[in-house]
């Protein structure tokens, strides 16, 4: 009986589920690869039909594995962020595709919102800045597309939900219409404190309120199942945005403790304790998790590509044949003969934030060769944290005392051991990859009264530690030639 939690982790690219033991070793995993559309450049959609039903089979193929409905006590929930859903209660279809994170189509309402100067109060209130990618500017604009404003805003029959609330609400067989507070921050229509939806972002952004979920702690009783999805009612009782559930997967659960994913981009995410804390440099204060009545906030950076960088070596200059051999080639080299690639391919995340930067080469001379250049791609995996660690520190964070990472890209040694030395601190990686789902586990099983605390039963020592050996003169060196080539690239994107 109840021997089991169910984690559902609704990603960009698949919907997963995992099944985890009351110690929170994983003991099944299903998974369902996601439909990418791009009806226009610059345009991301899903089909909220699609996610739905992976869920459900993901969901259904893990229940039976570990021995059938009567074995699951409660499920989570994490997902993709601000990717943004629009549907009609009485049917539960959405009315559109679903507008996702990366979707730029909104950037002209935000470049005038900005140029109208809203951005300072958007940014004190919510933490965020005025960007496409948040959900707030998607759901006008799903509203306009569709023609549907006046069933959202006379008759309350059209609602928003982030990908959580879209699960929950068809999880619970249209009863529950609800988010948790980390999703919610991600909307801009959120304000950080005290946690609630805010009256003048909803006006700014031209949002019926009664579109909007009830906002929810993260742990907590959020509904229970439709007995016929199955077989039995199992309560929700854990949802965070996928950074935050990996926040708590790693255990990030003090001030200053900080967790850097590294996937095809890469994500640093640090807890930044219970007041929300205001960026000077451009990183996104948000909500880290809410237990009860209580919040925490976190600080977070974002690196545009760091997998995909690799992949770039890959299949745009065809200098390796698979990500892994970025390592061999890195290590054998003596040092990066002076070589620096800027991964600008889509602009500079923070602390730059230039959307109109792209990337270069630079430093190249006749010895230059092709593994100088593969090095140099995995070089600016490091520089970059090393830049977004900086930008936390002068926004009054302290340093951390070590970088907690998971992701496809920690599989190269080589890149960690850099990592660490680049960033003058010990890097850890558990023996578990999938830390989002384990936050989302997590947080299931303390909302549903499973453990005492978020931290109990984190699991012992890390599977792999790197401890930096660099000598600091090499060090700035090193970061010496690389801050002169970011300098390059923003010279060449003024023209
Ligand atoms: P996502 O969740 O964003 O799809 P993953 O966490 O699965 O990403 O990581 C995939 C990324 O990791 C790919 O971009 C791939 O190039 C990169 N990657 C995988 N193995 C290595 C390696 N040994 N060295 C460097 N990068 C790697």
């Amino acid at each position: 009986m109840h021997t089991h939690i169910l984690a559902i982790d609704q990603g960009t690219t698949s919907t997963r589920a995992i099944a985890f033991d009351l110690s929170f070793a994983p003991k099944a995993v299903a998974q369902i690869e996601l439909t990418q559309h791009f009806p226009k450049p610059g345009w991301v959609e899903h089909d909220p039909a699609e996610i739905w039903a992976a869920t459900v089979q993901v969901c259904r193929e893990v229940i039976d594995k570990v021995g059938g409905p009567q074995s699951i006590a409660c499920i989570g929930v994490t997902n993709q962020r601000e990717t943004t859903v629009v549907w009609d209660r009485r049917t539960g279809e959405a009315v559109h595709k679903a507008i996702v994170w990366q979707d730029r189509r909104t950037s002209d309402v935000c470049a005038a919102l900005k140029a109208q100067g809203h951005e300072a109060m958007v940014q004190a209130k919510t933490g965020l800045l005025l960007d496409p990618y948040f959900s707030g500017t998607k759901i006008a604009a799903i509203l306009d597309a569709t023609g549907v404003r006046d069933d959202a805003d006379k008759r309350a029959n059209v609602v928003f939900g982030t990908i959580d609330s879209f699960l929950i609400w068809n999880l619970t067989g249209g009863k529950v219409h609800a988010t948790d507070a980390t999703n919610a921050s991600r909307t801009l229509l959120f304000a950080l404190k005290p946690p609630a939806w805010s009256d003048d972002l909803v006006a700014l952004l031209r949002v019926p309120t009664s579109m909007l979920p009830e906002v929810k702690p993260s742990a907590g009783l959020f509904g229970e199942t439709d007995p016929a999805l199955f077989g039995r009612a199992i309560p929700i009782t854990g949802v965070a945005g996928d950074q935050q559930a990996a926040l708590v997967g790693h255990g990030c659960l003090s001030p200053g403790m900080a967790k850097a994913t590294y996937g095809t981009g890469c994500f640093l995410v640090m807890n930044a304790g219970s007041e929300p804390p205001v960026s000077k440099n451009r990183l996104l204060a948000t909500v880290g998790y809410q237990i009860g009545a209580e919040t925490t906030y976190a600080l977070e950076g974002s690196i545009f590509s760091a997998g995909s960088t690799i992949q770039w070596l890959k299949e745009g200059l065809h200098l390796i044949n698979a990500s892994r051999e970025s390592e061999a080639m890195a290590a054998a080299l003596k040092d990066n003969g002076g070589v620096y690639l800027v991964p600008a391919f889509a602009g500079l995340g923070a602390p730059q934030w230039n959307a109109e930067a792209r990337g270069a080469i630079v430093g190249l001379t006749r010895d230059s060769t092709a593994a100088h250049v593969v090095r140099a791609g995995v070089e600016a995996i490091a520089y970059q944290t090393r830049d977004l660690l900086d930008a936390l520190v002068a926004d009054g964070a302290p340093r951390p005392t070590t970088l907690k990472v998971d992701g496809g890209v920690t599989a190269n040694g080589w890149a960690m051991q850099f990592l660490a030395d680049i960033c003058d601190a010990p890097v850890e990686r558990p023996a578990f990859q999938e830390v989002t789902a384990l936050g989302a586990a997590r947080l299931a099983a303390f909302g549903a009264g499973l453990i005492p605390s978020l931290d109990a039963r984190l699991p012992g020592a890390p599977a792999v530690r790197w401890t930096p050996s660099m000598a600091a003169p090499e060090r700035e060196r090193l970061l010496a030639g690389w801050r002169a080539a970011v300098r390059g690239v923003l010279a060449h994107a003024e023209g």
